[in-house]
């Protein structure tokens, strides 16, 4: 049985990528950082949930502790919790907001991922997906003729910036082992993250996850990926 671990899985894409895991037959842990709200999901999909807060190291460690007891191994980790906040423009955006986004959106997915790696590295094909974005694009946002290049986000573009270069960072340690990473970019989804202003479905915006989730052995690693393919990095 293959056992999935998507963090912020309560709601939103989180919750859609645990759904549809579930019904290709994974066995589901839903992460949530409020432990009612994540077993009030795992219940309506039948799975299991574990309170996991990715900023805080004691409640990462307990969970890695809790998945080893009761799994002892994990097959994917889906580092899909995040946070978009930020100021009207770079300058006029407090350092705090910053790096409070950098807690989630990078450090939260380096902490999760190393606590994870001793039950990946059981598997025989660890896949981790880490939920990037199009407007982390470095290419993209220096491109006058991009349709993001009127964005301006310092916090939350750079996290996901961020974010594109630890993929690839794992990507290369784990290059010798069945372990393959990959950001994933879901589209503008209408969710609570950006008041439900998003064009696609949080169910639309969780397939290229649960595509890089399932991927086989001839699948890409260090790879930015959307339905359609490749994206400029
Ligand atoms: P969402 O509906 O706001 O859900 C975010 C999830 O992350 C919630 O479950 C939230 O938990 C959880 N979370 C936040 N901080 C956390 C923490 N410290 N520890 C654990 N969980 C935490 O957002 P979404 O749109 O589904 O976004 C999911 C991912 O996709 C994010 O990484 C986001 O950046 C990315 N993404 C989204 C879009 C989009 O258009 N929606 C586009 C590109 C990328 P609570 O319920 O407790 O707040």
């Amino acid at each position: 049985m293959t056992t999935a671990l998507i963090t912020g899985a309560n709601k939103g894409i989180g919750y859609e990528i645990a759904r549809q895991l579930a019904s290709r037959g994974a066995s589901v842990i839903v992460g949530a950082r409020d432990a009612e709200r994540g077993r009030r999901a795992a219940e309506a999909l039948g799975a299991r949930s574990v309170q996991l807060d990715v900023t805080s190291a004691e409640s990462v460690a307990s969970a890695a502790k809790w998945i080893d007891e009761e799994f002892g191994a994990l097959d994917i980790l889906v580092n899909n919790a995040g946070i978009a906040q930020g100021g009207p423009t770079p300058s006029r955006t407090p350092l705090e907001t910053t790096r409070a986004v950098y807690e989630t959106n990078v450090f939260g997915v380096i902490a999760v991922t190393n606590a994870m790696l001793p039950l990946l590295r059981r598997s025989a094909a660890g896949r981790i997906v880490n939920m990037s974005s199009e407007v982390g694009s470095l290419e993209m946002a220096a491109d006058p003729d991009s349709p993001f290049y009127f964005l301006n986000g310092l916090s939350y573009q750079s996290s996901k910036t961020a974010l594109n270069m630890v993929t690839v960072c794992y990507a290369k340690e784990l290059a010798e082992t069945p372990i393959k990473v990959n950001a994933a970019n879901p589209g503008y989804c209408a969710t609570d993250l950006n008041g439900h202003t998003g064009h696609r479905t949080a169910e639309q915006g969780a397939a290229i996850a649960v595509r890089l989730a399932l991927l086989d052995d001839t699948g890409p690693t260090g790879a930015f990926l959307q339905d359609e393919g490749a994206l400029p990095w």
